[in-house]
């Protein structure tokens, strides 16, 4: 469970989060939408400290996050991310990829961490691809791998930020089914995402975000067809 109470954060002099309160439970899906600069990236980040915030505070599994080097060890164990740019390390293989934290952060053995990395691989479909370059698979495939990666460090909490949004219009299918199949199998999800379709599908709420206010939240249904501010209403004009 994720748990945000009225969480400030500047950049310099700009107020980029602004009281955002917000709770995921266990196994909540949740879909962050926003017009761009409204600091939904930043919101995420802040939930496993790639950010820092000022004001308030953020709880991850009843851990608070403050710089005590113990609880970030436990958050980025349990925290995974999928950015919009796959982030791949380019010198290593889909499976040293997926096998690097496992082995260095879990002290896996390496036979376990290749084990637990093809098991992944077959999940999102691309177990032939292990001893390939990232270089070498398309933006989906290798978004995919991204996730696969993400998966192998046994994430309670998985975090995605636009993770289609720098992919071909036919290979966000196929990042986008890998997600739903995710959500099925009870994750605890939130996602950056301007597709409604997936929204629709598998968030149990959207919130969507407006100069670092959470100004609406409510079941896609509610959100998508019934909102009550105009600065939604502006928004949902804008992206449908
Ligand atoms: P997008 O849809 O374009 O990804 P976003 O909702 O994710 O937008 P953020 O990336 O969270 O928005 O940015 C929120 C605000 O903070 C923006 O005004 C942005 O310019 C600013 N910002 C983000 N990162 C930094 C940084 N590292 N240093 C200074 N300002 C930043
Ligand atoms: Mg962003």
């Amino acid at each position: 469970a994720i748990q945000l109470d009225k969480v400030n954060k500047w950049y310099g002099s700009m107020h980029v989060l602004r009281d955002i309160s917000l709770q995921v439970a266990t196994g909540e899906r949740v879909v962050v939408c926003g017009p761009s600069g409204s600091g939904k990236s930043t919101m995420i980040r802040c939930i496993n400290r790639l950010e820092q915030h000022q004001e308030g505070r953020i709880l991850v599994d009843g851990t608070e996050l403050t710089d005590d080097v113990r609880s970030l060890d436990a958050i980025r164990r349990e925290v995974g991310m999928v950015f919009q740019s796959f982030n791949l390390f380019p010198h290593l293989t889909i499976l040293e990829n997926c096998t690097l934290a496992p082995i260095w952060v879990r002290r896996m053995p390496k036979k376990d961490a290749e084990e637990l990395a093809m098991e992944y691989l077959r999940r999102v479909k691309i177990p032939e691809q292990a001893k390939k370059y990232p270089g070498q698979l398309s933006g989906g495939q290798q978004q995919r791998v991204a996730i696969a990666r993400a998966l192998c460090m046994k994430p309670k909490i998985m975090l995605f930020d636009e993770p289609t949004s720098a992919l071909d219009p036919e290979m966000i299918k196929e990042v986008l089914d890998t997600m739903v199949g995710l959500a099925e199998d009870g994750m605890t999800m939130v996602v950056v995402t301007h597709e409604m379709g997936f929204a629709q599908q598998v968030a149990d709420r959207v919130v969507f975000m407006d100069r670092g206010e959470v100004v609406e939240q409510g079941p896609p249904e509610q959100v998508f067809n019934r909102p009550s501010t105009d600065r939604l209403k502006l928004f949902l004009s804008q992206i449908l």
